[in-house]
């Protein structure tokens, strides 16, 4: 399996990707999660990454392909993949498709997780992140089992530094700026497919393995 979660940041991308890439035994590649524990080892590529994240901005495309390209090559990565955070724009699915091709893997949907922005507001002001494992709770929503701790392993909780709400605004503008291309990129291709983000998370599981099934692309 191989498919694309799209949407706004704060949508459920990651939330609904871990589970989903568990559930058919595929990997979740994330480039958000990937530039951030670049910046917690503080590689060259955390420093130069850092610095775009805390504005709210898209670090360079040839940089961001450049991590993609090398993920893709891991082993884990041919069974199958979930991908959250990339492409973001044109560029970046041009990209994605040539490196695929070479592959042989190519996407089979690209679905967007349809989240309005007051409850956008909501689920990313709440959020909280292990930074040792990268669990993802939320304060009302998904709270761990003892307040600021991670369920997992048992590390404090935090907020990340770009979930201020003035970062998070400019989030948000980046979204909106490269969305109509993305979606027209994978709408040319029969792939593109929009989802309601809304219920809890389970309700969006069940909601994304049905249409899935439905594609014939859901093969557990
Ligand atoms: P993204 O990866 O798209 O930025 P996340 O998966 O990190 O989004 O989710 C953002 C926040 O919203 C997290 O705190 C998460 O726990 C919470 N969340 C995710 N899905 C839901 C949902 N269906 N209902 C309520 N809160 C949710
Ligand atoms: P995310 O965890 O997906 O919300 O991403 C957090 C930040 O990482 C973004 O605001 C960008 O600065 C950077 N980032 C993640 N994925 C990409 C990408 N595909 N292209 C460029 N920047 C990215």
């Amino acid at each position: 399996m191989q498919i694309i979660l799209l949407g706004k940041p704060g949508a459920g991308k990651g939330t609904q990707a871990q589970r989903l890439a568990q559930a058919a035994g595929v990997a979740h590649i994330a480039t958000g999660d990937m530039f951030r524990a670049a910046v917690r080892e503080g590689t060259e590529l955390g420093k130069l990454a850092q610095s775009y994240m805390e504005r709210g901005a898209l670090v360079p495309d040839d940089v961001t392909i450049g991590l993609m390209r090398e993920r893709l090559a891991q082993p884990d990565a041919h069974k199958g993949f979930v991908l959250d955070g990339f492409p973001r724009n044109e560029a970046q699915a041009q990209a994605l498709e040539a490196l695929l091709s070479d592959l042989g893997r190519p996407v089979q949907a690209a679905v967007e997780l349809d989240v309005p922005d007051e409850e956008i507001l909501r689920r990313i002001t709440g959020r909280r992140v292990c930074p040792r494992c990268g669990a993802t709770y939320h304060v009302e929503f998904q709270p761990p089992k003892v307040p600021g701790i991670c369920d997992r392993c048992g590390h404090a909780l935090i907020q990340r530094d770009d979930d201020k709400e003035e970062t998070v605004r400019r989030r948000l503008e980046v979204y909106r700026r490269h969305a109509e291309e993305l979606i027209r990129f994978y709408q040319a291709r029969g792939l593109y497919h929009r989802l309601s983000g809304l219920g809890s998370e389970a309700d969006v599981l069940e909601r994304l393995i049905g249409l899935l099934q439905s594609l014939g692309v859901w093969n557990r």
